[in-house]
């Protein structure tokens, strides 16, 4: 709300149609779609003045604007949104058992792949959801959203080459300051070609700190700091975050709010509502879990 009258405050100071309002925070590296971008970010603050009265205020960040279509205000849906760690071949014997716990094979990927696209059920990113929201876009009959925390290498290995294959896309959650410094994680450049390719970045913040431990200027820095570093090297905006260890409050959910449009959890849930951006539930995803627990999912 006091963000809002700022940004409207601001509008009136700088007048409608300039583009000095747009992403303070964003270098030159910013994409021609970007600035567009903000260019509907002033329209919809406008509509959010009129909206105030009725108590719907749209969705706002420095870099992306979520406009609620009429009707959709309370919109819910079921949606499983899986959450994937490492898509690697771990022996079940393996001496490091928490590794396997967190792995998935890429052949056990695969299938599930197939079971998508025999069983026609799309796999969505948070701008599909968006998009949806906006009524721009219908909401499939069946889908499902696929959702990597990390950024290891595997990713762009793995998971990036089969949903390639198969025309499905994912959400990649990264920890910037893991990308393109620690060898197991993804490269800047791995990262571009995925975003470039139409899957989702978000963010897991900088340090992949518990958030819930930390003060409110840290978990600025952690939210604000990751968001503005993809947005620069993708020249996309970021739109989701993914709590480190699923660790939140209600300080961590206050900033995610002014820098997000939609956070997801560790907790377990199949039910997406707009009513609850910030705590999205998840489905964990353990090398054990077979197509048949699709069967009971999605079918
Ligand atoms: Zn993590």
């Amino acid at each position: 709300m006091k963000k809002i009258i700022l940004m409207s405050a601001l509008l009136i100071l700088v007048g409608c149609g300039t583009k000095q309002i747009d992403i303070p925070s964003f270098d030159e590296r910013v994409s021609e779609s970007q600035i567009n971008e903000s260019n509907e970010t002033e329209v919809v603050i406008e509509g959010a003045k009129k909206e105030d009265e009725t108590s719907k205020q749209p969705l706002e960040t420095q870099s992306a604007t979520l406009t609620v279509a009429p009707g959709m205000e309370n919109f819910e849906t079921y949606l499983p949104t899986l959450m994937f760690h490492y898509i690697e071949d771990v022996p079940a014997d393996s001496p490091d058992q928490m590794r396997y716990n967190l792995s998935f094979s890429p052949e056990q990927f695969e299938e599930f792949l197939i079971y998508f696209q025999e069983n026609n059920i799309e796999t969505l990113t948070f701008w599909d959801i968006k998009a949806i929201l906006e009524g721009e876009k219908p909401m499939p009959e069946k889908a499902v959203m696929l959702t990597f925390d990390d950024g290891h290498q595997d990713h762009y290995n793995e998971a990036f080459r089969l949903l390639e294959q198969y025309n499905m896309k994912g959400v990649f959650f990264i920890i910037t300051d893991k990308t393109g410094n620690d060898p197991v994680h993804l490269t800047w450049d791995q990262v571009r070609e995925m975003a470039a390719a139409g899957h989702e970045i978000g963010s897991h913040t900088v340090t992949h700190r518990e958030l819930n431990t930390l003060g409110v200027e840290d978990i600025q820095a952690e939210l604000k700091n990751s968001k503005q570093k993809i947005e620069e090297e993708i020249g996309q905006a970021v739109i989701s975050l993914c709590y480190p260890v699923g660790r939140y409050d209600e300080r961590v959910i206050e900033a995610s709010s002014e820098h997000y449009l939609f956070a997801r959890t560790t907790e377990s849930g199949k039910q997406f509502r707009i009513n609850d951006p910030y705590r999205l539930p998840t489905t964990r995803i353990f090398p054990t879990t077979g197509t048949g627990a699709l069967d009971s999912w999605l079918k």
